[in-house]
């Protein structure tokens, strides 16, 4: 059941449904939904992927190939869910790196029992 949630989410983004993504894990994890936005905020030197800005809740990605790398996605929305009114502690890159890689993971356990 989680397995098919974490894989659902992250076939949604490389499909491109980014939102409805983003969209659904909000309602699992219940908190608002964070904004989306193509391009990186001005002023941001550093070439990233990704970033999250607590100030507009707003996940930032480089370019369209960026908004469909589920890694990244997951990643900034992990940043999001440790911002939450209600969050004990921001939480690390570290955390926020094994929060996606368990979605990813999960994508992949499916595509192998599919391949049988
Ligand atoms: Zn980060």
């Amino acid at each position: 059941m989680e397995q098919n949630f974490k894989a659902l989410v992250v076939l949604l983004i490389l499909n491109g449904r980014v939102e409805e993504a983003l969209g659904k894990l909000a309602e699992r994890y219940g908190v608002v939904e964070p904004k989306l936005k193509v391009g990186l905020p001005k002023g941001r030197r550093k070439k990233v992927l990704g970033c999250y800005s607590v100030k507009d809740k707003t996940i930032y990605v480089l370019n369209s190939e960026a908004l469909k790398e589920p890694f990244t996605v997951l990643h900034e929305f992990y940043h999001h869910l440790r911002t939450a009114p209600d969050a004990r502690h921001r939480g690390s890159e570290k955390r926020a790196n094994e929060f996606a890689r368990e979605f990813v993971q999960a994508y992949g356990y499916r595509e192998m029992i599919g391949r049988k």
